[in-house]
């Protein structure tokens, strides 16, 4: 069990989370002389874009940048302006009074005037060896990202739900064919997407299907196994991009019963601004918004989110 110690003083601002969003909250909080503490999680600094290669949609890169790359600029940057990187978890919060404490998984607790939630949204996985490795090269979450890579190839789309038809469809801009692969008989979107898909010539459907294997070849996908669900037979489809659609968790369980939450488990804000239900508590990024989800969005509405912080503790005064 972790020792409890409390580190000396109140801090203006603490932000939870080093993706596009934490970062970009960092850098503006830093550059207001509000000297935040950004805890980036253990495992996982840099937040999403540290699972992919290439990024070609956020601005200022003509050339396109490397996912890793941009989120360590995007550190290096608030970090100039004096905001202080923890590659910890926080696992414990209290953001109803008005001083906030959050604890760190080494049981410190810190305390501040107010808190920006800037945790992100985990996609669902197939949970299939390979997977992980192959994220970026082949096996992607997001069309709109990544669909400009896949000019004249043969896609899977994983899912029925909106989402996933919504990929697909978007996915025929670029691709010679796109399968619809889903486990049950019947699609789980609104009629009204899956007309849209259904009219596509570029789309075709494996119905009661799922992918049983993700095939390798010198580092890319090189196709999937699909597997009947009813009678457990296996075929071959030869794919080389792989989109999974099965929806994301927000990572939201550590705000539950402080922070108001839809139905989802996104965090609610008093849109257009980043406000929660409790005064000094800001959310901003993908924990937030379930339409959008890039790199620039998420960015800025961590701006959004460090302007609100600012304002709310210049009223304080
Ligand atoms: P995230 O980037 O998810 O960061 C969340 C952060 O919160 C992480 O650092 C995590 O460690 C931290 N965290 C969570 N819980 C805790 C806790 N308890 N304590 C401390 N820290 C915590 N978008 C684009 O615009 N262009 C692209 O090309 C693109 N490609 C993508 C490729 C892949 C493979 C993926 C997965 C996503 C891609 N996206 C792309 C989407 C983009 O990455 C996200 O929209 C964006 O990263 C969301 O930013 P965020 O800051 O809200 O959250």
């Amino acid at each position: 069990m972790n020792t409890v110690t409390e580190t000396d003083g109140i801090r203006e601002v603490i932000i939870i989370g080093s993706g596009p969003a934490g970062y970009t909250a960092a850098l503006y909080t830093a550059r207001a002389e509000l000297k935040p503490l950004v805890f980036g999680g253990a495992i996982f600094v840099g937040g999403a874009l540290t699972t992919t290669t290439e990024v070609e949609n956020f601005p200022g890169f003509p050339e396109g940048v490397d996912g890793p790359v941009l989120m360590e600029n995007m550190r290096a940057q608030a970090e100039k302006f004096g905001a202080e990187m923890v590659d910890d978890d926080i696992v414990e919060v209290d953001l109803t009074g008005d001083i906030k404490t959050v604890t760190d998984a080494a049981g410190t607790v810190h305390r501040a005037k107010t808190v920006i939630v800037a945790t992100g949204s985990g996609y669902r996985k197939l949970n299939l060896p390979s997977e992980d490795e192959l994220s970026g090269r082949g096996v992607s979450w997001c069309a709109t990202c990544d669909g400009f890579f896949f000019r004249d190839r043969d896609i899977v789309v994983v899912g029925g739900g909106d989402t996933a038809m919504e990929e697909a469809t978007f996915l025929t801009r670029f691709a010679r064919s796109v399968t619809v692969v889903h486990r049950r008989s019947v699609l789980r979107a609104s009629q009204v997407m899956q007309n849209r898909a259904f009219a596509d010539d570029k789309i075709s459907f494996a119905f009661d299907s799922e992918i049983a294997e993700i095939k390798e070849e010198d580092s890319k996908l090189a196709g999937v196994v699909l597997r009947d669900v009813l009678t457990g037979k296996t075929r071959d489809l030869g794919v080389t991009g792989l989109f999974i659609a099965i929806g994301h968790d927000p990572r939201t369980e550590l705000f539950a019963g402080q922070l108001d939450l839809d139905a989802a488990g996104y965090l609610k804000v008093a849109s257009p601004s980043t406000r929660t239900n409790l005064p000094g508590v800001f959310g901003a990024g993908d924990v937030v918004d379930h339409i959008y989800r890039q790199a620039i969005t998420a960015a800025g509405s961590g701006c959004t989110a460090a302007l609100d912080a600012e304002r709310y503790l210049a009223a304080l005064t």
